[in-house]
């Protein structure tokens, strides 16, 4: 069901703020990709370490 390559995205599915705005974008953009983009991100945010992910803040 739906419109093929329309995608809704943004706090209206997800949760309201900044935060729900940037999860549902990386959870829309997973669904377009067929990726798993919060957990790509979570490895890739252990990868980095404690120490080189202060330096990202
Ligand atoms: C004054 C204010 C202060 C805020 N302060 C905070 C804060 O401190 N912390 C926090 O977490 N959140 C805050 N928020 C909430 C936060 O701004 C929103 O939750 C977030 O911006 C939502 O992002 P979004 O991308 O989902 O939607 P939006 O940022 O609203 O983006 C939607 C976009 O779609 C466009 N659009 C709409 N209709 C159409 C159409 N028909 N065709 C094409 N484009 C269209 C709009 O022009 C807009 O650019 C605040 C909001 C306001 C108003």
């Amino acid at each position: 069901m739906g419109l093929d390559g329309l995608y809704l995205t943004g706090q209206d599915i997800l949760s309201a703020g900044f935060t729900g705005a940037l999860t549902a974008g990386t959870i829309t953009a997973s669904e377009i990709l067929g990726r798993n983009l919060l957990l790509e991100h979570k490895s890739f945010m252990k990868k980095l370490g404690k120490n080189d992910a202060k330096k990202l803040k």
